[in-house]
C-alpha cells in the first residue's frame, strides 16, 4: 500500500491519529516496536484520570473539553464504556498554587467545580483521614478513563477504515528523500509516505536528533500498585478518583473498580532511565512499596492488604507541558510527546488535532504553548 501518512509509534496519540486519519480518508501506516497496547510504553495499567478544571494551566481547558466529547463519541462508536465520570478529588494545602490553578480553570471555563474544607471531605468520603491544613476541590464531572480498553477501541476503528498497523516494527532512523517522502527504516526494511507523525515516546528524541532536532526529553521509572479495599466504601459511587499534593509527595488514586482494588500511584519522584534501558519490574526498589503503603497508612487506613504494583514511565520535558509542532526544515514531519504523566485524556483530541492539521493544514487550536522553540 502506498502511504499517505506514516504514524511513528502507535501508542495513546498515534493510535488515536491513526483512527481519525484513517476515517478521514486518508492511507494510513502505523509502526509500532510492540502490538498494542503492551507494556513498553506509558499506557498500561488499566486506568488514567481525566480532570477538566486544569491545575496545569487554564490553556489546556479547550484541549480537554473537546476531549471529553470525543470520549464520548468514542464509547458510541466503539460499544465501549472507556470514561467514568465518578468525579475527581484534588487535595493540597490551603494556599497550594496546584488547587488555586484548579479553581482559576474552572472560573474561566464555566466548569463545575467545589471547593471543599478539610470537616466536609471527612464527611462525604470518610475514608479520608487529612491533616489540619489541607483542603480540596471536588470536580464532579472528572473521573476515570480505561486506557488499554481504548487503545484497542482506536485499533480495531482504525484497522477498520483500512489503516494498517506494523506491529513489532521498531523505527531505527528516519530520512527524507529527494522527492521529500519521509522514509522510515525497520528491521524488515524501509517505508515510505508523504508526510508522518512521529509519536514513539521515549524514542521520538532520538528519531528527530537524526534530522537534526533537539528535544529535551527525559524518561522517568514510575511505578504503581492496588490495595484490597473494600467495594462499598471505595467504589466509584462512594470515593471518587483524586491527586493529592501530599507532605510525601504528589500521589493519585482511583476508586475500586470491578473489584480490581483501589490503585495509588506516584506523580513526582521516580528512576532516571535511559531510552532503551530495561524497566526493571515493580518491588526491584525498597521505595516502590514502601512509599505507597506510608500514603496508605497516613491517609486512607481503611485500605486493605497489598495487591500488586507494576512499573511504567513517564517521558518528561523541563517544563512537563506538551511538545506538539512540525519540523521547521521538513514541513511533513509532525511530532507530539504528550507524557509528562498527564497526557493520556488528551490522546483522542491530540489525534484529531494532529489528523486535521496534517490533512488540511490547521490544527484548529492554538499550539503556541506547546512548540519546541519555547526551549530557546
Ligand atoms: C504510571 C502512569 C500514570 C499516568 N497517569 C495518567 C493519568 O492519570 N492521566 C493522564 O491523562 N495521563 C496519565 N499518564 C500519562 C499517559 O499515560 C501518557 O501521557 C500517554 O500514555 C502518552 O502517550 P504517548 O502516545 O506519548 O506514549 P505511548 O502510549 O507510550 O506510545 C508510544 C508508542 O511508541 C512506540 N515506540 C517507541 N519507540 C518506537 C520506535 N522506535 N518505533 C516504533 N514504535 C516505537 C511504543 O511501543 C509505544 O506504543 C500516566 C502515565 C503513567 C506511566
Amino acid at each position: 500500500m502506498k502511504a499517505d501518512v506514516m504514524v511513528i509509534g502507535a501508542g495513546s496519540v498515534g493510535l488515536a491519529a491513526g483512527y481519525q486519519l484513517a476515517r478521514q480518508g486518508a492511507r494510513v501506516v502505523l509502526l509500532d516496536e510492540g502490538a498494542p497496547p503492551h507494556a513498553l510504553g506509558s499506557h498500561h495499567g488499566s486506568t488514567r484520570l481525566i480532570r477538566y478544571a486544569y491545575g496545569e494551566g487554564a490553556r489546556y481547558v479547550p484541549l480537554l473539553l473537546r476531549a471529553r466529547r470525543l470520549w464520548q463519541e468514542l464509547e458510541a462508536e466503539s460499544g465501549e464504556s472507556l470514561l467514568l465520570p465518578c468525579g475527581v478529588l484534588n487535595l493540597g494545602r490551603d494556599d497550594s498554587p496546584f488547587i488555586r490553578q484548579v479553581a482559576a480553570s474552572a472560573r474561566e471555563y464555566g466548569l463545575a467545580l467545589e471547593q471543599v474544607e478539610r470537616n466536609e471531605i471527612a464527611r462525604r468520603w470518610p475514608t479520608w483521614r487529612l491533616p489540619v491544613g489541607q483542603a480540596g476541590a471536588f470536580e464532579p464531572e472528572a473521573g476515570v478513563l480505561y486506557c488499554e480498553r481504548a487503545l484497542l477501541a482506536w485499533r480495531r476503528l482504525a484497522e477498520r477504515a483500512g489503516a494498517r498497523l506494523l506491529e513489532h516494527s521498531a523505527v531505527r532512523a528516519l530520512r527524507i528523500d529527494s522527492e521529500g517522502r519521509v522514509i522510515a527504516k525497520t528491521g524488515q526494511g524501509e517505508l515510505g509516505a508523504d508526510r508522518a507523525l512521529i509519536c514513539a515516546g521515549q524514542h521520538s528524541a532520538r528519531l528527530l536528533a537524526g534530522l537534526g532536532l533537539t528535544l529535551p526529553l527525559t524518561r522517568v521509572r514510575k511505578t504503581f500498585a492496588w490495595y484490597r479495599a473494600d467495594e462499598q466504601a471505595m467504589g466509584p459511587g462512594r470515593f471518587p478518583g483524586f491527586s493529592a499534593d501530599l507532605a510525601e509527595g504528589i500521589y493519585y488514586g482511583f476508586p475500586t473498580l470491578d473489584g480490581a482494588g483501589f490503585k495509588l500511584g506516584r506523580h513526582d519522584g521516580g528512576q532516571p532511565l535511559a531510552p532503551g534501558e530495561p524497566l526493571v519490574p515493580f518491588g526491584a526498589f525498597e521505595e516502590d512499596r514502601a512509599e505507597l503503603d506510608a500514603v496508605v497508612q497516613a491517609y486512607l487506613p481503611q485500605v486493605g492488604s497489598f495487591i500488586e504494583g507494576k512499573a511504567c514511565h513517564y517521558i518528561r520535558t523541563p517544563d512537563e507541558d506538551f511538545i506538539l509542532d512540525r519540523h521547521p526544515e521538513h514541513e511533513q514531519l509532525f511530532f507530539a510527546s504528550a507524557c509528562s504523566g498527564h497526557g493520556f485524556k488528551f490522546a483522542g483530541v491530540l489525534g484529531e488535532l494532529f489528523a486535521h492539521w496534517m490533512l488540511d493544514g490547521d490544527p484548529g487550536f492554538d499550539l503556541a504553548p506547546f512548540r519546541l522553540t519555547r526551549f530557546g
